[in-house]
């Protein structure tokens, strides 16, 4: 079982791996000289910023599985790092990553969202 889910952990590592943007420019803040008028300028932008937000999904995500396998090698995955109750193999297969039960998940959100209110 955890086998297998330390496979789906690698796999979605890798899928994660920051790869060479194929669009140089993408990589760059968009230059208002460069580009031909406002309008230009402002697609560019909010393309640049796409990217970035999506660069950061995955660098938290590829945050997210390295814990999970650093859990699987000192023994402690599947365990609520909350409670110490068995996660459950469902939940985890659902989502590899999860490091608290489902209980401890909804307590935690329910918290965070008294927090806002
Ligand atoms: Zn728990």
């Amino acid at each position: 079982m955890q086998g297998m889910l330390r496979k789906r952990l690698l796999d979605a590592l890798e899928a994660c791996c920051p790869r060479p943007c194929p669009d140089a420019e993408l990589n760059e803040e968009p230059r208002l000289d460069a580009c031909a008028d406002e309008n230009e300028f402002a697609s560019r932008v909010a393309e640049v910023g796409l990217h970035l937000a999506l660069r950061r999904r995955l660098e938290e995500r590829r945050g997210e599985i390295e814990a999970a396998l650093k859990r699987m090698d000192t023994g402690v995955y599947g365990i609520c790092e909350e409670c110490g109750e068995d996660i459950g193999p469902a939940r985890l297969c659902a989502n590899p990553t999860a490091h608290l039960c489902v209980h401890c998940q909804a307590d935690s959100e329910r918290g965070r969202l008294s927090r806002c209110a």
